[in-house]
């Protein structure tokens, strides 16, 4: 199907990845099967060597099935219009996303500045391998200034997140990129939070963006996604090799179910953002309410960045109470309609206890007597997820 430029990205999405017609019968289903293959058979000696032409030119030319055929690459399509990116390579998490991205860029000697608020395993990919290959990484606010003050001659990325990961600090992506480019750093951010459609980081001038697709994208709690856009060519090639090099690879059901997931990411995060500002409602009418953290909340800090960069919300928000450590687990514990985990972007409400020693390395964080508890607004209906943080709150202060 030839895509009219101008249509949406909500109709982009709908029309992305469906199958193509049989050339004999004129029919095909809508959706594109799961093409699952190790194994990729050529016609002849001739159309494999064109493939292996294209790929040493850097093109998405199939030899092997670890890069996958259809299916991949209609996922990849996906993940490039969400993004505004040229291309898109897929990993089997987030988390490997972001080493992907990382690695496709450093050199060992290399100085990479992180901001603090990043997805917190990126520390630990830090202490474990990134420092065993004498890559050098410091952490500082997401700020132009607290940036500057931490530059080396050898710094070479700016790994930020926006907004951050446990307090959605919202930050100033075209302020950090001006400032990258002026010393000709690569800026890398995680956009897991923005999906590629309420924030385009590209747009405002990132160099590559990484996204777990384990979140929004897949949308119901069922698979491991990560995926890494970038549009400069040079940045793509070596993307494009390092993904190569290292056999990052993801099943055919797995880009298959993100296929399906993302038909409904544009309402699914609607819904999800305006159940969460009446959830903000509710928490800012109680006394045990100390802070919102959620960037859509007229009240949060980075409010005016929201307005001005981002086009819409998500379920994420977190809360500081006034509760003591064991209230706040109290109240975690008598919820009945949030699940007690990790991850987010499913269609389910989800609560986690942010442990105080995760919130210490975060420079935006500057109230350390409270509890913060993290929420995940899912598409239950808001009055009963209300009615069910009433009751809790209530039992932890009983
Ligand atoms: C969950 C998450 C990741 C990692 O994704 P996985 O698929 O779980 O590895 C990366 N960044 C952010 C901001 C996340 O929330």
């Amino acid at each position: 199907m030839t895509q009219k430029p101008s249509v949406h990205l909500d109709t982009v999405l709908q029309h992305t990845g469906t199958a193509d017609f049989d050339p004999v019968t004129g029919a095909a289903p809508v959706a594109l099967p799961p093409v699952r293959t190790s194994t990729v058979r050529f016609k002849n000696l001739d159309a494999l060597q064109q493939a292996a032409e294209g790929k040493a030119r850097g093109e998405r030319s199939v030899t092997y099935g670890r890069i996958g055929m259809d299916t991949h690459a209609a996922l990849e399509q996906v993940f490039c219009e969400l993004e505004g990116s040229e291309r898109a390579f897929l990993a089997s998490s987030g988390l490997g996303a972001i080493t992907l991205a990382l690695f496709s860029v450093l050199n060992s000697g290399d100085h990479v500045l992180v901001a603090d608020c990043a997805y917190g395993p990126v520390r630990y990919l830090d202490k474990t391998v990134l420092s065993r290959m004498s890559i050098d990484v410091n952490y500082c606010r997401g700020t132009v200034e607290a940036m500057a003050a931490q530059l080396k001659p050898t710094t070479r990325v700016l790994y930020v997140e926006s907004p951050g990961s446990l307090l959605f600090e919202m930050l100033d992506m075209p302020a950090l990129a001006r400032f990258a480019h002026e010393h000709g750093l690569i800026v890398i951010t995680d956009n897991t939070w923005g999906a590629g459609y309420i924030y385009r980081p590209l747009d405002l001038g990132a160099d590559i963006s990484v996204v777990a697709g384990t979140k929004y994208v897949g949308g119901h709690s069922d698979l491991m996604l990560g995926a890494v856009m970038a549009n400069d060519p040079t940045l793509v090639r070596r993307i494009n090799d390092t993904h190569y090099a290292m056999g990052y690879s993801i099943s055919a059901d797995d880009a298959w179910l993100a296929i399906r997931g993302v038909r409904t990411l544009a309402i699914r995060l609607k819904q999800a953002a305006d159940n969460a500002l009446k959830i903000c409602e509710f928490f800012a009418s109680r006394p045990e309410t100390q802070r919102i953290f959620h960037p859509a909340w007229p009240d949060d800090a980075g409010h005016a960045l929201w307005l001005r960069d981002c086009t819409g919300s998500n379920g994420m928000l977190s809360v500081a109470l006034s509760l003591d450590e064991a209230a706040s687990r109290r109240f975690v514990d008598s919820l009945t309609l949030f699940g007690i985990g990790f991850s987010w972007g499913g269609f389910e409400s989800l609560v986690q206890w942010v442990d105080p020693s995760a919130l210490g390395g975060h420079g935006y964080w500057q109230d350390g007597a409270h509890s913060v508890i993290r929420l995940h607004i899912g598409l239950e209906n808001p009055q009963d997820l209300i009615d069910d943080l009433a009751q809790a709150l209530a039992r932890a202060t009983a």
